[in-house]
This record gives C-alpha cells, sequence and structure tokens, in this order.
C-alpha cells in the first residue's frame, strides 16, 4: 500500500496518518517531523530546515527530496508507506514519480483531507497551547495556509487527473474521520 495524505495546515493529517499506518501495517512518513527531528538534535538538515520552519515556509526541494528518498530506501517501507506532508510541490511531484517508478511502484491511492478554514485555525491555535511547535504562532499559521493554498492545493489535478483522489471530509471527531478515510480507500476513485 503506497498512500498520500494532502490537506492543509490543522487538517489532522499527523493524526490520521499513524491510525491508517498502524491498519495497513505501513510506516507514516511525514516531512515535518522528520525535519523537527533533525532540528531538536541538531543535525546539519536541522539547521539548514528551522529558517524555513519558523517562517512557515517551504523547506528547499532539493533537501526536503533527499529526506524523503533516504527514509523511504528504509526496510520498513519496501512494502508501503504513507507520506504525510510529502509532495508539496510540483518538483516533489516529479521527483516522488521518479522515485516509485526506480522501484517498479505505483502509487495506490492519494487523499485529500478537507477543513474549514476557521476550524482550522482554531485547531492550530489550540495545539499551540499544548504543544511547542515553534510555527504555531497566528502570523504564521497563516502564512502556512497561504502557503499551502497556493502552492499545493493545485497539485491535487495532477492526482485527480491520475484517477487517484479521493476527498475526505476532515470535520468531526477524529474516529469519525479515521472511518470516513478507510471508507474511502475501500471505495474506487472517481
Ligand atoms: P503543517 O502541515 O501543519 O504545516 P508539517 O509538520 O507537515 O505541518 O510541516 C511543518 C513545516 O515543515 C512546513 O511549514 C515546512 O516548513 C516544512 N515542510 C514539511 N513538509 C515539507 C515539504 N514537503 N516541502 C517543503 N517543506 C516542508
Amino acid at each position: 500500500m503506497r498512500l498520500l495524505l494532502f490537506g492543509p495546515p490543522g487538517a489532522g493529517k499527523g493524526t490520521q496518518a499513524k491510525r491508517l499506518a498502524a491498519r495497513f501495517g505501513i510506516p507514516a512518513v511525514s516531512t515535518g517531523d522528520i525535519f523537527r527531528a533533525n532540528i531538536a538534535q541538531q543535525t546539519e538538515l536541522g539547521k539548514l530546515a528551522k529558517q524555513y520552519l519558523d517562517a512557515g515556509a517551504y523547506v528547499p526541494d532539493e533537501l526536503t527530496n533527499d529526506s524523503v528518498r533516504a527514509r523511504l530506501a528504509e526496510p520498513d517501507a519496501a512494502n508501503g508507506f504513507l507520506l504525510d506532508g510529502y509532495p508539496r510541490t510540483a518538483a516533489q511531484v516529479a521527483e516522488l514519480d521518479t522515485m516509485l517508478a526506480v522501484g517498479g511502484h505505483v502509487l495506490d491511492a492519494v487523499v485529500e483531507l478537507s477543513v474549514d478554514p476557521e476550524e482550522l485555525i482554531h485547531r492550530l491555535l489550540k495545539r499551540a497551547q499544548t504543544e511547542n511547535r515553534t510555527d504555531d504562532t497566528e502570523p504564521v499559521i497563516r502564512k502556512r495556509q497561504e502557503v499551502y493554498a497556493k502552492d499545493t492545493w493545485p497539485l491535487l489535478d495532477i492526482y485527480g487527473a491520475r484517477g487517484l483522489l479521493r476527498k475526505v471530509d476532515g470535520m468531526g471527531d477524529i474516529d469519525e474521520v479515521t472511518e470516513r478515510l478507510l471508507a474511502a480507500l475501500e471505495t474506487p476513485a472517481h
């Protein structure tokens, strides 16, 4: 099973990615988590990525692509993976296509989790009180929403044209959304 999970910041991708990955026995790979772990450990990648995360801007494609390529080469991803937060640019879509082609693999599905814009801001401001993410301040939250809408949301057309896209309503409680996602993955794409 090779899956992509799309959605704006605050849509619940991370939470749902972990649940789906556990259900399918595949790793959930989050580029945001990879960058945050590298920042915490003060690696070279972390030092380079920090300024972008703090500004709510995308990390340059080459750094991001290299990180994902290395992660997907690990043994636990050999039989499948769920990518959360990647690809986010056209160059990343192209790079992922290459990575898949090299292994002779294809994507099984691409899921878009959608949530009302006001609810997104509300959720992220709430998360700011419990988690210590440096990018969960209101101006950076708004910036991340803009970047998603401008740079990433249009990429869904590519996967729609390939017949892979499934849209799932991300409003409501966590269990309810997981059930919707599982149901969407069981039905053919439209
Ligand atoms: P969110 O979706 O809430 O913004 P993430 O944890 O997915 O949270 O991402 C946090 C930050 O990590 C992004 O704002 C960006 O700086 C960086 N990042 C994550 N994924 C990518 C990507 N595919 N390309 C470039 N930057 C990324």
